[in-house]
């Protein structure tokens, strides 16, 4: 529809936005409206959603079945017709089961992702606005800063330092300058600087563009095979699990196929009978239900984390959360509220306060506790009004309400000016900003440069005050510029910071008329020091809770700030930060040799001035010091750091595309507190993962005991038949197992130290537990079946009765499993998860059914049995429960005494 009259690459500005039919202002509200109906969402199709069917058939791609199916062929070549019949429907509901569990998993992450869709700044009706990324349509103007993704396909309009990268598009790692001039008709993608692609990513410098082309009309939408790629959704402990599986799998063939031989050849039992003995064992030992129910235990953990603001992108994280020593965290507005207002102000004379808080533009400027109009030359008044305009943030308000739009710290400053009548719009009018150097971690300063209507040139900067002192050769006074004095100025910042304020100096100079372009190389010694400004920002109520809980859990907390040493260490005494004796600075960290800094690394925890590099040498430390480490970040140059430790963390809303790109998870709320209520998730998941393992291998455990003791001991008949078993251990998994991921977290979850990762998941203990209730469960079903085999020779009645005890016994283990050593005697114990009330009272009717109804009793080889069996079964079956909390009361004491001795 919008044809260019030669490539967009090799237009001109001009020819742009007439072919595109937009202009500098933007496209007006009703107009993007139309163009998005009849262009469609700026978006790649979907992935290639594997269809129903292939989801479905992937089902049966899995060891076990592969057992089942070998099974059911033989039974069926036996003339087992019935053993075929059942077989072939639990592989089937085995699949169904997958199906839908991985189903639900699958949209419960899409779900979350979805949570972090990218928004744009755009310009619009002549106004700055944030759109979703979905929403841009052919003709809008583009605004680009360092860390976004490019949203759509631009033709640059403006470029100030822009640098891209493009290894998305062209392979290659190193950012690309960007400009607004046309390039050659023929310049190849690569090459085209003119042109910013979508799905590339700024990282340096600001750029306007023109969306020249959308969704899949895109470069980026023309690669087809990018598009379809899907994230790998496995986890260590996942994988971990599968392969444990396989292992199990081959050792229980061979064992199988070890008792068909014992059979047959030793104890010359007819070889259809221990065909299928052997067929028990192997579908009693394998734990089928396992991964899923782990699957679904992780994707329930994702979808807590969500709930409480933290989105996790790499489902590993779910499992390292549990096991974070260190938390690493930014300051401003994760730690503290990024509400800030200035409190004062200091000039080469004066110390000045303002009043009012938050952004309400009421208030008024004292001296010396008397408010006071200052005179609109004084050099209060200029410092005022220079941070009005080397400014890039928008105060509006909303009836009463008041916002700002961009930096918090910038809108302050507008807030402050507005309390003394100085009003961004009119000083931007009489002093147009004709270009700038945007602000940047690294630099830590920002400039502009303005000219006012009476043919003066001025350059205005603000930034950390040591840095703009080191720039200045004057400061104002009230009888005009003088020489400067560092002294003055670095005593008031030291007694500023000690207040917790964070500071900002203002410096201007002025220059020459004919000056149209700001560069670093025009930054020299050249300013005049205008004036120092305190804001202040304090810490989240929440945050301090939540340092609170982190010193309570074996967590460490550590303050890792852009801001003054002196500032970080106030706030940091707020918050309650364990060591808030000492700091250490960049410059500091910078003259450190690695073994000195390994050396203070670990019990030092306020790191002040600090700039990505920093942070990058701080992880590496730390894990050399065996730290599971959570970084926090939003910049585009914390990338490299985000990736590098354990839990790189982005913020939701300051944060860029590029940090959210390179962490592990995001917090939607960008508040400290999420971290901690991730990581109590975390711990939660992988306990609730332990339980799971531990509830459902015994159940195998004590079913290939059963059949392995009854064949040893030349049991006639077996006590379960391998239909019978398949049906425990379905019914089971889908019930009992299930109800166990959605068990809520454990009391003391928070005050015990983190899991040190190299542990395995069973512990030997654990080991022993399910061997002793594999035991428990053999003795007493064998026992009971063959106790009830002597007073009713029905081999039918007797197998009915053992698959009734298995079960209860299941029913009661799974109380014990609630809990790992805790006892288990308590109201919240007992109706705590009602998920487990609900699987209890479902497999039960399932069972009845199983027992009672005539058309299973057919399929399954049951018969009814008299109500008087019921006592009996629930009284063998209750000994699980009483044996193993007598089990963990005696590990509880022996732990104690073990913790005790130490
Ligand atoms: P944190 O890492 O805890 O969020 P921070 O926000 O203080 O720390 P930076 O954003 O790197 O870290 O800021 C460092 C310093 O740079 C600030 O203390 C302030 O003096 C100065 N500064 C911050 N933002 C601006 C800005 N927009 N313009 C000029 N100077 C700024």
């Amino acid at each position: 529809m919008y044809e260019p009259p030669t490539p967009w690459h090799h237009c001109s500005v001009q020819q742009t936005f007439t072919a595109v039919d937009s202009q500098p202002e933007g496209l007006s509200a009703e107009e993007a409206k139309q163009r998005l109906h009849h262009q469609g969402p700026n978006k790649l199709p979907d992935p290639q959603k594997r269809s129903f069917i292939t989801r479905f058939i992937s089902q049966f791609n899995n060891l076990l079945i592969y057992v089942l199916l070998v099974v059911m062929v033989i039974t069926g070549l036996l003339g087992h017709w019935l053993d075929t019949g059942v077989i072939a429907g639990v592989v089937l509901i085995n699949a169904i089961i997958g199906f839908i569990q991985e189903g639900r998993a699958e949209e419960a992450l899409k779900a979350i992702r979805s949570m972090l869709s990218p928004n744009a700044e755009v310009i619009r009706g002549g106004r700055q606005q944030t759109i979703a990324v979905e929403n841009l349509v052919i003709g809008d103007i583009v605004l680009l800063q360092p860390g976004d993704r490019i949203p759509a396909d631009l033709r640059l309009c403006r470029a100030k330092g822009l640098q891209v990268s493009e290894a998305i598009l062209t392979g290659e790692s190193v950012a690309v300058d960007k400009q607004s001039d046309p390039v050659g008709c023929q310049t190849e993608l690569a090459s085209r600087s003119s042109m910013a692609y979508s799905g590339t990513l700024v990282t340096h410098g600001l750029g306007t563009g023109i969306v020249v082309a959308t969704g899949i009309d895109t470069e980026l939408g023309q690669i087809s095979e990018l598009v379809s790629k899907v994230a790998p959704t496995d986890t260590p402990l996942l994988k971990q699990v599968a392969s444990f599986g396989r292992w199990l799998t081959a050792l229980i063939l061979i064992l199988a196929t070890a008792t068909f031989s014992f059979g047959v050849l030793i104890r010359d039992y007819p070889s259809t009978n221990m065909f299928l003995a052997a067929v028990s064992l192997a579908v009693a030992a394998i734990p089928e239900g396992l991964p899923a129910i782990m699957t679904i235990t992780l994707a329930i953990g994702v979808e807590r984390m969500a709930r409480r603001q933290a989105v996790i992108r790499r489902l590993p994280a779910v499992e390292t959360l549990g096991s974070v020593t260190v938390i690493c965290t930014d300051k401003t507005g994760t730690l503290t509220r990024n509400e800030m207002t200035v409190r004062t102000i200091v000039t080469a004379d004066n110390q000045y306060t303002l009043s009012g808080t938050g952004y309400n533009p009421h208030g008024f400027l004292m001296l010396n506790g008397q408010e006071i109009v200052p005179a609109p030359d004084s050099p209060i008044t200029q410092a005022i009004r220079a941070s009005v305009l080397c400014n890039d943030s928008t105060l509006s308000h909303k009836g009463q309400e008041w916002q700002i739009h961009g930096d918090p710290m910038e809108g302050a400053l507008l807030v402050a000016g507005a309390k003394l009548g100085l009003d961004a719009e009119n000083e931007n009018h009489n002093y147009p900003r004709t270009d700038l150097i945007p602000f940047e971690s690294e630099h830590r300063f920002m400039a502009t440069l303005h000219h006012s209507h009476e043919g003066q040139a001025f350059i205005f900067l603000k930034g950390a005050p040591e840095q703009i002192i080191e720039m200045c050769h004057q400061q104002m006074t009230d009888a005009g510029p003088t020489h400067i004095q560092p002294d003055y100025w670095l005593g008031m910042i030291e007694q500023q910071a000690h207040d917790g304020q964070r500071l900002l100096a203002i410096a201007y100079s002025p220059t020459h008329y004919d000056q149209v372009e700001l560069h670093f190389g025009d930054i020299g010694k050249q300013f005049i020091m205008l004036g120092l400004f305190g804001l202040i920002d304090p810490p989240r109520e929440e945050a301090i809770e939540a340092v609170q809980a982190c010193k309570e859990a074996g967590i460490r907390v550590k303050m890792i700030t852009g801001d003054h040493a002196l500032t970080a260490r106030a706030i940091a005494l707020q918050l309650g930060i364990i060591n808030t004796d000492e700091a250490l600075t960049g410059q500091q960290m910078d003259k450190l040799s690695e073994e000195a800094l390994f050396e203070l690394a670990d019990h030092i925890d306020i790191y002040a001035r600090v700039n990505p590099e920093h942070k990058m040498r701080l992880i590496n430390t730390l894990q050399q010091h065996n730290h599971i480490v959570a970084m926090t970040g939003d910049g585009v140059n914390d990338a490299p750091a985000l990736k590098r430790s354990d839990i790189g963390t982005a913020m939701g809303q300051n944060g860029t595309e590029a940090a959210k790109e390179a962490s592990e998870m995001v917090l939607a709320d960008d508040n400290f507190a999420t971290i901690t209520a991730a990581v109590e998730e975390g711990r939660a998941v992988y306990d609730n993962l332990q339980k799971a393992i531990l509830f459902i291998l015994p159940t195998n455990g004590g079913e290939a005991l059963i059949i392995l003791t009854a064949v040893l001991l030349g049991f006639q008949q077996l006590p379960l038949t391998p239909v019978q078993i398949l049906w425990v251990n379905m019914i089971t998994a889908v019930t009992l197992a299930l109800s166990l991921a959605f068990e809520p977290k454990e009391k003391g979850i928070m005050q015990r130290p983190p899991r040190p990762t190299n542990h395995p998941l069973l512990n030997n203990h654990l080991i022993w537990r399910i061997g002793f209730v594999s035991v428990i469960i053999m003795i007493g079903t064998l026992g009971l079946f063959q106790w009830e085999l002597g007073h009713n020779p029905s081999i039918e009645r007797a197998r009915t009765i053992a698959v009734n005890t298995l079960v209860m016994f299941e029913i009661f283990y799974l109380f014990n499993s609630r809990y790992i050593l805790e006892p288990i005697f308590s109201r919240q114990a007992i109706v705590g998860n009602y998920y487990v009330l609900l699987a209890i009272t479902l497999l039960c009717l399932f069972q009845l059914t199983f027992t009672y109804l005539p058309i299973m009793q057919v399929l399954f080889g049951t018969s009814a049995i008299e109500i008087m069996a019921w006592p009996r079964i629930i009284i063998i079956a209750s000994s699980v429960f009483v044996l193993v909390e007598a089990e963990k009361a005696i590990m509880r004491r022996l732990r104690g005494k073990s913790t005790s001795n130490t």
